[in-house]
């Protein structure tokens, strides 16, 4: 359960009422039963229900069972979606190990509002369920071009492109051996790239074009593909 309050030995945590509703009535705990509990700082903390009438419930902790871990240095840059499908695919590229997420808009891009406040919560609900214990930076929403003229020097595009010839994306990707480099995966929006937009990412100093296959995908079907090449090939 993610927790917003500092971690420590007998720390005592509020839980909000959504909070105490799920662990009461939802999971059924009782006074003295455990819960692992973590903030995305303190590392993972056992911690002890105690329950103050039927509706509320704080958490006293008890031991931390493990230590914090950094979130992963690998970026997700994408052209955010309408609603319901960005909340799917932020859930599944946390679930699938990007540890930033970073909204770029282009010109085909369906939303450029983006609800950074939603997809902070979707990341963490993600965290939740697949059990990391750091939970991904969303970055506010940037251009396409800026996005990438920003990129440090040794972070290599992964550049997920349906014009990319069909071949093997692992052999492209392991290519770097051991000394894997930080990466940021980029995806289009529904509309796709434009030409301009494709020559721009594909110049970046060290840009790997990948094919998911030989079908269009949806840009959320995409994420996961993308992120499942990029874990299975770098093996992390
Ligand atoms: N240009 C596509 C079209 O004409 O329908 C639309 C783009 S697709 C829905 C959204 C994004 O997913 C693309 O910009 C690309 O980044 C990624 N994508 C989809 N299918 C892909 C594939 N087979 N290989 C690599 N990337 C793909």
């Amino acid at each position: 359960l993610f927790v917003e309050s500092p971690l420590r030995e007998a720390a005592r945590i509020a839980l909000d009422r959504g909070q105490a509703n799920y662990l009461l009535n939802v999971l059924r705990l009782k006074a003295g039963d455990a819960v692992l509990i973590f903030n995305g700082q303190d590392g993972e903390w056992r911690a002890e229900v105690s329950v103050e009438g039927r509706k509320a419930a704080d958490l006293v902790c008890q031991e931390r069972t493990r230590e914090q871990t950094a979130p992963p240095d690998l970026v997700y840059a994408f052209a955010p979606l309408k609603h319901a499908r960005l909340d799917y695919m932020v859930q599944k590229a946390v679930e699938m190990g990007a540890g930033i997420l970073q909204p770029v808009v282009t010109r085909r891009t369906q939303s450029t509002r983006v609800n950074l406040e939603r997809m902070r919560s979707n990341a963490i609900e993600a965290a939740e369920q697949c059990g990391i214990l750091a939970i991904p930076e969303v970055r506010p929403e940037q251009d396409l071009e800026k996005y990438i003229s920003g990129l440090e020097n040794d972070r290599v595009v992964v550049f997920c492109d349906e014009d990319a010839p069909v071949s093997n994306p692992f052999k492209a990707l392991s290519s770097f051996g051991n000394n894997i480099p930080k990466l940021a995966v980029v995806v289009g929006p529904e509309g796709g790239f434009t030409d301009q937009e494709r020559a721009l990412v594909a110049a970046h100093d060290s840009c790997v074009r990948i094919s998911l296959g030989p079908r269009i995908l949806r840009a959320d079907t995409a994420a996961v593909a993308a992120l499942a090449v990029v874990q299975s090939a770098l093996g992390d």
